[in-house]
């Protein structure tokens, strides 16, 4: 068991939905929480990333800042997604070695593993075959973070874990309906149809199955990680709760109350056809989530409701 109370934890990435959620999260724990604005630390410039983690001494570290974006957004900026991700990683687990980190938490994410996995996937289908193009610098950047962690475990000693959610969602999500994630474009895309009383447009066929979860339940994850594994393995964060595209959005639509039509847009692409993970490790070590995806949905609607994301 690792206590975070009485320490000084860095949330790295603190804006983002998930460093957000930790942030919220840890407020319940009695520990400080360190934050650095990105005014203030530049996260891809190694150097000062030293500098501010010398200065400030951090004892536990959670990596949620990442570049991070949907299909369309990893298809047209492959030099940001894997390039400042790698420079991010990079930068952050070599100061937690510099400056004796008792523990550090990486956050990779589902799509690091191979296009054609075997359902639900389990931690050991990473690198057993090609990735889905679609996002693959993303995720060439974020496998190369959890390979970067072992190494330090391996020849430092470093108790540096990772782990891998599954498709989040929830306060703080993104809504530009080009770089966003499937959930929040369609919670936009349903309240503007409901506005205007038009139909709403999903991209690709609606068939690729993707399970959510929301992202309070991912932080909660991650603390309990935290505190109850140590292990050169990679963790799955998943709810196990697979939808269909097309069912996620009739769901969407009834949450938002709105009978509108469903129209599929063939000329974007669908992706991975499916995408859940196998989660059986992290329910072993006693984690199970606490929202339903009804409820999430809700939540995550409220949010947007009250401009509580980016882009609204
Ligand atoms: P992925 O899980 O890495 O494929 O990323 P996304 O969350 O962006 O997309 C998931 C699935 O939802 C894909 O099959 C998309 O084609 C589909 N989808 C349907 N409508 C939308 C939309 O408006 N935005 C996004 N990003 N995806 C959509």
């Amino acid at each position: 068991m690792f206590e975070l109370a009485g320490k000084r934890i860095w949330v790295a990435g603190h804006r983002g939905m998930v460093g957000a959620a930790l942030v919220r999260r840890l407020a319940s724990e009695d520990c400080e929480v360190l934050t650095a604005d990105r005014d203030g630390l530049d996260l891809t410039d190694q150097r000062a990333v030293l500098g501010w983690m010398h200065n400030h001494r951090p004892q536990a570290v959670f990596l949620a800042a990442a570049k991070v974006g949907g299909i369309h957004a990893n298809a047209t900026q492959p030099v940001a997604f894997l390039r400042d991700n790698l420079l991010i990683e990079t930068a952050v687990l070599t100061g937690a070695e510099s400056v004796g980190v008792e523990k550090l938490l990486f956050l990779g994410s589902s799509c690091i593993y191979p296009k054609q996995a075997d359902q639900p996937i389990r931690e050991e289908a990473l690198l057993t075959g090609p990735l889905e193009p679609t996002n693959e610098w993303y995720a060439l950047a974020k496998i190369a973070g959890i390979k970067l962690a072992q190494a330090y475990r391996q020849q430092y000693g470093c108790d540096f874990i990772s782990a891998m959610p599954t498709n989040l969602y929830g306060p703080g999500d993104n809504y530009d309906l080009q770089g966003s994630h499937v959930l929040p474009a369609l919670i936009r895309k349903v309240h503007e149809a409901k506005a205007s009383g038009s139909a709403v447009s999903v991209w690709g066929s609606g068939s690729p199955l993707r399970e959510f979860l929301y992202v309070d339940d991912c932080a909660d994850a991650c603390v309990h990680l935290m505190k109850h594994y140590s292990g050169a393995l990679h963790i799955n964060v998943g709810s196990g709760e697979e939808v269909s595209i097309l069912d996620l959005t009739k769901l969407v639509m009834d949450v938002l109350g709105y009978d509108g039509v469903v129209e599929t847009d063939p000329t974007k692409p669908d992706g991975t056809p499916r995408k859940l993970l196998d989660s059986s490790r992290l329910e072993a070590l006693g984690w199970r989530p606490k929202v339903g995806l009804r409820e999430g949905v809700a939540l995550a609607y409220d949010s947007f409701l009250s401009g509580h994301g980016r882009n609204i």
